[in-house]
């Protein structure tokens, strides 16, 4: 389910360009507040630290903090507020910030060059892009060894598995087990802080699309935040208090390596070589569609106008007179050129005894002319 939620980088880098705060080490301020809050795993917790940092911090950091809604910038809010509002599980995996479509936008960077110049070109890069991707995922997900079998979870799964096992420590819990009719219900809470009490639901079996997955609920929050098993699952877990559940178990479908061979198919192929050999060359054709280029059609006037009046045959004969008469009008001299010769001498002139006149003139002078 999509919901506005703002980047917390993006409002990290606000918060820095409006009050300062550097690292966010320096108590009640506003980035101070806002690490704080981001870090909380349910609204419980958000709405105890409000109370109790919110009268030492300044009117102006408080005022900033408070002009996006909670839900809007603190995960733990927004996993609950869809749980009691609209009773939709959401999980935020672990994710606060836009990095992760921006680094995929940076990925793309070359189609998205392209785009502004050639948008066919943009997608054959990217559909090329994306085969190779495919193929790369396809082989880490399908690889064998010869040497070890392959780990039930993915290599990312693995390392986070090992990490939060590590850090839990079983003896600092109070668990109280009920057995319910297909889950598994325990009420745990810190032996130091035993106000606090979860309670905590794990599936007596996994479910077929799980792939063995027993991963259960929280109401700590924080399995829903960073879609991981809580300290309070990996205490219950390595205390034994259900004896079939391993380690594996508990972790999240999402982090098995069946789910991941099922996004990638082993028989699935993206195709990316879309050019016209290899379509000629590996298709065939339907002989039923026929391309047919414009200019073998005839010259046509094309669909007429609705609103252009029709001619009758009383216009088609107006018309053809006005033709006529065009084409047969007299042909007059511009009167400029009879004006410019005089009427006396225009008789009995002829180009002869023009060019005499002008030889007579070269040989009063010596010289010889050229006639
Ligand atoms: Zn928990």
């Amino acid at each position: 389910m999509s919901a506005l939620f703002h980047c917390a980088f993006h409002r990290r880098q606000n918060i820095k360009k409006k009050f300062g705060g550097g690292l966010g080490n320096t108590p009640y301020s506003c980035l101070w507040m806002f690490n704080l809050l981001g870090k909380c795993s349910n609204a419980r917790a958000v709405t105890w630290l409000r109370e109790k940092y919110e009268p030492l911090m300044r009117p102006s950091h408080r005022a900033y903090l408070d002009s996006v809604e909670d839900h809007e910038q603190f995960p733990a809010v927004r996993c609950e507020k869809a749980l009691s509002e609209e009773g939709v599980h959401v999980c935020m995996y672990g994710r606060t910030s836009s990095s992760g479509v921006e680094s995929m936008n940076r990925a793309n960077n070359e189609i998205r060059q392209r785009t502004a110049v050639d948008i066919l070109n943009a997608a054959l890069v990217l559909i090329k892009k994306e085969s190779e991707r495919f193929d790369r995922n396809k082989n880490d997900a399908h690889k064998v060894s010869v040497w070890a079998t392959p780990p039930p979870l993915t290599h990312k799964g693995m390392n986070l598995m090992d990490e939060i096992f590590r850090k839990c420590d079983p003896s600092m819990y109070r668990i109280h087990l009920t057995e319910q009719e297909t889950f598994h219900s325990f009420v745990v809470s810190k032996l130091s802080a035993s106000f606090w009490e979860y309670i905590l639901r794990i599936p007596k079996t996994a479910e077929e699309e799980h792939h063995g997955s027993r991963f259960g609920t929280c109401t700590c929050g924080f399995p829903t935040k960073e879609g991981l098993p809580c300290d309070h699952m990996v205490a219950i877990v390595k205390s034994g208090q259900i004896p079939d559940l391993s380690k594996f178990d508990i972790m999240p479908y999402w982090y098995s390596r069946m789910k991941w061979q099922l996004q990638f198919p082993v028989n699935g192929v993206c195709k990316s070589d879309i050019t016209l050999a290899s379509i000629k060359l590996n298709h065939r054709p339907d002989k039923f569609i026929k391309y047919c280029p414009s200019w073998v059609a005839g010259k046509k006037k094309g669909r007429p106008k609705t609103e252009k009046r029709k001619l009758g045959i009383v216009d088609h004969v107006r018309k053809g007179v006005s033709k006529k008469r065009r084409r047969n009008y007299d042909r007059t001299l511009p009167s400029a050129i009879f004006d410019s010769i005089d009427d006396d001498n225009a008789h009995g002139l002829n180009w002869d005894d023009i060019q005499l006149e002008e030889n007579k003139k070269y040989e009063m002078d010596g010289y010889q002319g050229p006639v």
